[in-house]
């Protein structure tokens, strides 16, 4: 499967100018032999080395191979799985193994060894080559980095890479964990997909409706072959992993995140944050899935209670819940300020809120029913509620009411404490 990200680069319907720096994207049986052409691409050139972990060395050892021709000596950066994160930790681990004539380098691997791989490729200055080898996450082809840096999670401008080679023999063969986790991931995008759309409606922010329907059309294409995946279906796997890729390539083109992360996300990173909960063994896509579900039903829930009819005038909105914030973020407090100035809330006015109602209602209504993926997704092994990743019912409220702060991105959530309350007479 040949990923043609051409079609998607250049002037676009939406107004905008997409740009992709990623120039190839190969989804394929035996995919790692396209490391000989590729090692010929003008952007490489000598001084490769394979990133990679204890569980992915054996991808790495045969990546060296394929690169023989090109390399005077096949060169590894194998950092060790136990306690791996992206973080502070794991940059200076890897910079540590680099050698100082390091080339070009190339992420072999799951999401960590990525985030990690193209923050110190950054750094550096040197392109890098992603081989992801599990259809778990959407960030093997974005632009930035997702770390925590010293305890506070952290979104960072970092390298894209110039290729993705994705080899079905690898990826479709992953411990399927992970790729139960890539539905979770995958099934994020309806929600922040509306997020994206009902905050252009409110705010005019650029929104572009190819790509995302593109990624609405791949989601409804994943989920109809989850059974089929679970079976081992490769050609499902390979669909799982060209719409994370797809995912990925809509961030790049859109310059941030908006188009694959929305309210669910800011559940998954509110719970590493580790203020309302202990630390999680939960992988993202488990988080994200389960974000997706909670605020699929929040936003039916916001639909079915009459709170979007427009019936009575949004709140006049009083600024930052600061109290709260400084009760329930402890030693996270000032990051949080800092992450929402300007506030995202600010800029909307109760008019054009009002205004956006009907089309806030037509996004919400077009929504999958989350009972309906819930279902879909347990059926498909994917872990669908709080208790499986170690969260008590409990912490749903904290949740929902805490998670629009970690990030100053408008979303249905964010917005809906604005939306009228008794009393807000129009
Ligand atoms: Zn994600
Ligand atoms: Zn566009």
């Amino acid at each position: 499967m040949i990923f043609d990200i051409e079609q998607f680069a250049g002037e676009c319907v939406c107004g905008a100018t997409h740009s992709l720096s990623t120039k190839e994207i190969i989804i394929e049986s035996g995919a790692v032999a396209r490391f000989d052409s590729l090692a010929r691409r003008p952007e490489l050139g000598d001084g490769a080395v394979v990133v990679c972990d204890d569980n992915t060395r054996f991808c790495a050892e045969r990546i060296a191979e394929v690169l023989g021709g090109h390399m005077h000596t096949a060169r590894f950066a194998c950092l060790s799985a136990k306690d791996l994160h992206a973080d502070e930790h794991a940059v200076a681990l890897l910079d540590g193994l680099l050698p100082p004539d390091a080339g070009w380098l190339v992420a072999a691997g799951d999401g960590t060894i990525h985030d990690t791989t193209r923050f110190v490729a950054k750094e550096r200055g040197i392109p890098f080559v992603a081989f992801p080898t599990a259809a778990a996450v959407d960030a093997y082809v974005s632009a930035t980095s997702a770390m925590t840096w010293h305890g506070y999670k952290v979104t960072v401008p970092a390298a894209a890479p110039v290729a993705v080679i994705a080899d079905t023999d690898v990826f479709s063969a992953a411990p399927y964990r992970l790729t139960a986790s890539g539905f979770g991931e995958v099934f994020g995008k309806y929600t922040s997909l509306a997020d994206w759309k009902i905050a252009s409606a409110v705010t005019g922010e650029p929104y572009c409706e190819r790509i995302a329907s593109r990624i609405g059309e791949a989601a409804d294409a994943v989920r109809a072959e989850m059974s089929g995946i679970r079976r081992g279906d490769r050609d499902g796997c390979e669909r799982l992993m060209y719409t994370l890729l797809l995912s990925g390539t809509a961030m790049q083109l859109c310059g941030n995140s908006r188009p694959a992360s929305g309210a669910e996300h800011h559940m998954s990173h509110l719970w590493e944050l580790e203020v309302i909960n202990p630390r999680l063994g939960a992988l993202h896509g488990e988080k994200v899935g389960i974000g997706a579900v909670l605020i699929l039903r929040r936003y039916k829930e916001l639909l079915k209670s009459g709170a979007l009819s427009g019936d009575r005038a949004p709140a006049v909105y009083e600024g930052l819940p600061t109290r709260l914030l400084r009760a329930k973020f402890g030693d996270h407090y000032g990051n949080i300020v800092v992450e929402n100035t300007p506030d995202p809330l600010a800029s909307v006015s109760r008019d054009s809120l009002h205004d956006a109602l009907p089309e806030i209602r037509e996004i919400v209504a077009g929504l999958p029913d989350p009972e309906t993926l819930r279902k879909q997704m347990e059926d498909a092994g994917c872990k669908t509620t709080l208790r499986e990743i170690g969260l008590g019912d409990g912490l749903l409220r904290d949740s929902l009411m805490l998670s629009p702060f970690v990030r100053a991105r408008l979303t249905l959530q964010r917005l809906s404490g604005m939306l009228p309350s008794a009393g807000a007479a129009l």
